[in-house]
């Protein structure tokens, strides 16, 4: 269901402008207005969910579909020499438009994206611990 108030619903449903790439009946790619790299993009599901945990399973394959067919374009057309796929749910992981989106992100080898993470050094056991509560 559209929500008048979902940026990329409008975006989806027409309303506002966005320089779209692809399109077919249940997903739409388009340019991200502040790209982190030259080619920077987005897929959305034209249907409204917030994020990964509200998306269903045929409507993210469908998008997951259409990221692939966008990441070809963006090997052979933009010549990239890499590609990051990001997704964020909830303001914890950096989400600030709350419908699903999957930014497509271009890499190459001399850019200057940095993500901020810092891998860590696990304590003893605590793979395991964590594996564990994950396994439930
Ligand atoms: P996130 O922070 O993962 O929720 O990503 C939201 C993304 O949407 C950001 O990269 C924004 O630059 C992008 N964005 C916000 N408004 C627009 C818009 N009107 N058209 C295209 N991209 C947008
Ligand atoms: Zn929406």
């Amino acid at each position: 269901m559209a929500d008048d108030d979902c940026l990329f619903c409008r975006i989806a449903a027409g309303e506002l402008p966005a320089e779209k790439l692809d399109e077919d009946e249940h997903t739409l790619s388009f340019m991200d207005i502040n790209p982190w790299t030259r080619g920077h993009a987005l897929v959305i599901p034209k249907e409204h969910a917030r994020n990964i945990h509200d998306i269903s399973d045929e409507s993210l394959g469908r998008v997951m579909s259409a990221a692939k067919r966008l990441a070809t374009r963006v090997r052979d057309n933009l010549g990239a020499d890499g590609i990051n796929l990001l997704n964020s749910a909830e303001p914890a992981a950096w989400q600030t438009v709350f419908h699903f989106h999957v930014h497509v992100i271009p890499r190459y080898e001399d850019d200057p994206l940095r993500l901020p993470g810092q891998p860590m050094q696990p304590e003893e056991g605590e793979l395991a611990e964590v594996a564990a509560e994950l396994r439930g």
